[in-house]
């Protein structure tokens, strides 16, 4: 079984084809296949080296490994003989309309509300009108001559698909200028590569006919590639996801703070019958990838329940799973008693490190409550402390102050992290024991700033 993602390395992955990239992948290690990584980069004028190293490097950080790797800019030679091929058994033809010509075409056929499809003038071209265009300049293009007959596959996500081949244009395989179009080098390599499943989004049926045929030209015998059609992701309000590239590309996610499990998590699921679920492992969604269970309705992707899953992945990880994350955010030498009471109050990687300065750092986290927080440093427990010491103080506090509730706690959370919310009290204040409360509760009444000053 082999797969591929073969992106065209014009721009940076977003999250609809990070999603194909990712149902491949699942697919090739849930049935131990192999994944092929190609970049279709043909197209030389859009295509960019720094677009296709920052693609490795997302699919790197996303956890999408290759076992292959291939381009097509350097498998030139294959295309052109396949080209040669078609040439001679009559199925390529020269074509030698300009740009404008076609436009008017497909104008005049709009408006007298037939579909737009080529007349196939090429095709009736004589030896004397080619030497007579090629005269004048102008270098021909070729059309592939589809056979007037019904494409038929029986798709993984869609079921029966039929396309009337008779309704579409001869696509274009080879530019003016010599070079192959997407369509001839896909299906070149698809065949020299021997791959056995394509899946990728819808936006794809009409090309898989016209690849089908053309891959049936090229190895004289039906095509045996199972093609899957999955339905594209659109945003929250129902448009479509390229036209959002910018804000929903994998580099910028990342930068913004993003796990790559977050966006896996979500991608591996969205559009099937699967519910969304936090994992911390990658191999939990190859056990759970079942490509039957996508749907054919366009799913919607909102980036704030990306960001709701990504906290709730931080909140499941082992100190052990976080460690090697902790260090790359810069956060080192943390106890996993830490990480046990901040987890929860995680939503995103960068927050560990506030977290950090507030139980490791000695800020001071100034009150207006002088004399509650007085109150509450005057009753605080003796040691030693454990897991009863919060509610004792807490009910002393209320004793002493007469405070309880949100008045009691909010002051309280603020004199020692400068925080209306976070960590469980009890959590807390065990873990920075006796001696930093009493600090705390300390400089947030100014006490030790005046004895500092003296
Ligand atoms: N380079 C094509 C794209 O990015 C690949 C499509 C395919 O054959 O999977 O749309």
């Amino acid at each position: 079984m082999k797969l591929r993602f073969a992106p065209s390395p014009t721009g940076y992955l977003h999250l609809g084809n990070t999603r194909t990239a990712l149902v491949n992948w699942l697919f090739s290690r849930r049935y131990g296949g192999e994944f092929i990584l190609r970049m279709d980069d043909t197209d030389l004028e859009r295509s960019k080296s720094e677009y296709e190293s920052q693609i490795l490097e997302d699919l790197a950080w996303l956890g999408l490994n290759h076992d292959h790797f291939y381009k097509q800019s350097d498998r030139l030679g294959l295309y052109e003989k396949a080209t040669q091929e078609l040439k001679a058994s009559g199925r390529l033809y020269a074509c030698y309309e300009t740009p404008e010509e076609l436009d008017l075409q497909r104008k005049v056929q709009a408006s007298s509300g037939r579909p737009p499809r080529y007349n196939r003038a090429g095709l009736n071209l004589t030896e004397e009108e080619k030497a007579k265009f090629e005269k004048e300049g102008r270098e021909p293009h070729w059309r592939f001559l589809l056979k007037s007959e019904d494409v038929v596959w029986n798709d993984l996500v869609r079921g029966e698909v039929v396309i009337h081949a008779e309704e579409m244009s001869d696509p274009v395989l080879i530019r003016a200028d010599g070079s192959p179009v997407y369509t001839l080098a896909s299906c070149v390599d698809d065949l020299d590569m021997d791959v056995t499943h394509v899946l990728r989004g819808e936006d794809h049926v009409a090309n898989t006919a016209v690849q089908i045929q053309l891959m049936e030209a090229l190895s004289g015998k039906a095509c045996e590639i199972q093609f899957g059609h999955t339905a594209l992701i659109t945003g929250a309000q129902g448009e479509g996801l390229s036209k959002r590239v910018g804000s929903l590309s994998v580099k910028e996610l990342r930068m913004e703070g993003l796990e790559a499990l977050a966006i896996c998590c979500l991608l591996a699921k969205l559009g099937t019958s699967q519910s969304i679920v936090p994992h911390v492992t990658m191999q939990t969604l190859v056990d759970e990838f079942d490509i039957n269970a996508f749907g054919r309705s366009a799913p919607k992707l909102s980036t704030d329940e990306l960001w709701q899953l990504n906290g709730k992945i931080l909140q499941l990880m082992t100190y052990d799973q976080i460690m090697p994350r902790l260090e790359e955010s810069g956060v080192t030498e943390v106890s996993s008693e830490f990480w046990s009471v901040i987890r929860g109050n995680i939503e995103k990687m960068d927050e560990v490190q506030g977290w950090w300065e507030i139980l490791y750092g000695d800020d001071t986290y100034p009150t207006e409550e002088t004399e509650f927080i007085g109150g509450a440093e005057a009753v605080l427990p003796e040691e030693p402390w454990d897991e009863t010491t919060c509610k004792a103080w807490v009910e002393a506090i209320k004793l002493e102050t007469g405070r309880k509730g949100k008045e009691l706690f909010m002051p309280l959370r603020e004199a020692l992290t400068g925080r209306i919310h976070g960590p469980e009290l009890k959590d807390l204040i065990l873990f920075m024991g006796r001696e930093k409360v009493l600090e705390r509760l300390r400089n947030a009444r100014g006490e030790s700033n005046e004895s500092d000053a003296l």
